[in-house]
């Protein structure tokens, strides 16, 4: 059992916290992220996770019915949240409702680190037909969010 206190070790690793595979589903494109679990107890009805996107990578383009909120904890990139994109910062917050498109795309030459709080209970992403992705990429710079970077290895 640990103590109430896990020391910071450096800017993206704690005391006694794995740094886990961020999904084990073949069919979500991501790319270079990790994953860590810094809360999960029963008597919240929430989790905290730590992901890190490193430079030019990026989560998956996923939609739920829970919720998140994020707070970006190092480095900087863009977050796509609806039809919309944003540049984000360290310490910015970003509230993801429910049922809402999202990804989330480190700078070029910046890692992304985000706290993201979660329901404990919560339903399987849904990923997007290629309707859907269709319908996102006709909104204004959400075609050119999807597209910057390296392309995803095959
Ligand atoms: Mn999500």
């Amino acid at each position: 059992m640990t103590g109430p206190v896990r020391r910071q070790l450096d800017a993206s690793r704690w005391q006694g916290v794995d740094v886990l595979a961020y999904k084990q589903d073949d069919r979500s494109p991501f790319r270079d992220v990790t994953r860590q679990v810094l809360f999960d107890d029963p008597a919240l009805a929430c989790q905290l996770r730590y992901f890190e996107v490193a430079p030019g990578g990026f989560t998956t383009l996923e939609r739920h019915e829970h919720a998140h909120a994020v707070v970006v904890q190092r480095g900087r990139g863009r977050v796509l949240v609806g039809d919309r994109v944003f540049d984000v910062r360290e310490h910015d917050l970003v509230h993801v409702p429910p049922l809402t498109w999202h990804q989330f795309r480190a700078a070029a030459d910046a890692p992304l680190g985000f706290l993201c709080m979660v329901n404990a209970a919560r339903d399987r992403p849904q990923l997007p037909t290629d309707e859907d992705v269709e319908r996102l990429r006709a909104m204004p710079g959400i075609a050119a969010f999807l597209d910057e970077g390296p392309p995803p290895r095959g």
